[in-house]
């Protein structure tokens, strides 16, 4: 579809410079041809008057022969200007095509690749749940079977609605320049808070978690429901690419300007051609895929959140022996 538009946009291109040219060398021609002898007569008389021998008469045969030789010299180049053009013209129309389509196919590839990717990551769920309730109807079960068919359709179901929760939290924030409703945000008491939310995952893998926080409390300016899910979505991570009691380590600091925050892992790590990538939308380490349940949407959330908060993030990690997400925030 976009080579066709590009096809029409290179013909328009190419058509309006040919018609310029072409108008701008027949005009060129036409006022040429009009003011050449005017030209020369004037020179002609003016020169015999100089030599004292103008007698009110001018030698016309003259001054035809040379206008006729300077418009044939004129004709001349603009045919061969306007030859040249011929190959100029539709080179430059494609270049533009190209500069002018660029950003719209990118975009358009975007949204391509994104109706995929959601198309993909919710048809592995919605197939699940409709082999469960299949196999469910097959024939009479116990009451407990169809607990437990209900249980489980449920959980994906659950999965889904995050998902897609997801998916639109992403999709606004990417549409807004700045968080709404900025207020100061009590950057530790957030982390603690969090802290609290995924003590429950941390107990179950044995993995600590300790905290090395400034003493005075760190107010960042910013909207806290989505701090909140930016924390989170880091230390849910943490816990997640951390084997069996491994360590975690928050740190908390400010400087003149920023809050400070070091989510530290003994973990999986990250190797250093995936660092760059992990931030994309749906985006998942290949060993990540096949051992964890996720979407590839949680480093993405919080990359966005940071921009919001007109933030930074990035991270330090080693294959096999940990990642540290540093992220800094703007103080209130
Ligand atoms: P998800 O966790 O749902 O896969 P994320 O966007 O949160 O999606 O993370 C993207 C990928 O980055 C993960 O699949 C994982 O491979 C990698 N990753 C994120 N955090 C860590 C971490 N702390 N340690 C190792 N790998 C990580």
């Amino acid at each position: 579809m976009l080579t066709k538009a590009g096809l029409k946009l290179a013909l328009f291109y190419s058509a309006l410079f040919f018609g310029f040219f072409w108008i701008f060398s027949l005009g060129l021609y036409v006022w040429m041809d009009k003011s050449i002898g005017d030209g020369l007569i004037v020179q002609q008389v003016q020169q015999q008057e100089q030599q004292g021998s103008f007698e009110g008469v001018f030698d016309e045969k003259s001054v035809t022969i040379a206008g006729n030789i300077a418009l044939d010299q004129l004709k001349m180049i603009l045919l061969v200007l306007n030859g040249g053009l011929l190959v100029v013209i539709p080179l430059t129309a494609w270049f533009l095509m190209r500069r002018t389509l660029g950003p719209v196919q990118a975009i358009h590839e975007q949204q391509r690749q994104f109706a995929s990717d959601v198309s993909h990551e919710l048809r592995t769920p919605l197939s699940i749940i409709s082999g469960e309730i299949e196999i469910a109807l097959k024939k009479d079960r116990t009451r407990d079977d169809y607990q437990q068919t209900l249980k489980s359709t449920k959980e994906e179901t659950d999965r889904l609605i995050q998902l897609v929760e997801h998916l639109l939290l992403l999709t606004r924030m990417e549409q807004s320049k700045q968080a709404r409703e900025m207020e100061a945000v009590d950057v530790t008491d957030l982390i603690n808070q969090m802290i609290g939310v995924v003590q429950q995952k941390s107990k179950e893998k044995q993995i600590e978690i300790l905290v090395t926080f400034a003493e005075e409390s760190v107010i960042v300016v910013g909207q806290e429901a989505l701090l909140k899910q930016l924390f989170l979505n880091i230390l849910d991570n943490a816990i997640k690419y951390t084997p069996k009691s491994g360590k975690i380590t928050i740190g908390l600091s400010q400087d003149k300007s920023h809050g400070i925050v070091t989510i530290k892992d003994t973990g999986v790590g990250i190797a250093p051609d995936q660092q760059a990538k992990i931030f994309d939308r749906f985006y998942r380490i290949e060993a990540a895929r096949s051992e964890t349940k996720g979407y590839g949407l949680g480093l993405a959330i919080a990359r966005a959140i940071v921009a919001l908060h007109h933030g930074e993030i990035h991270i330090h990690s080693a294959l096999g022996k940990g990642t540290t997400f540093f992220l800094s925030l703007p103080l209130a």
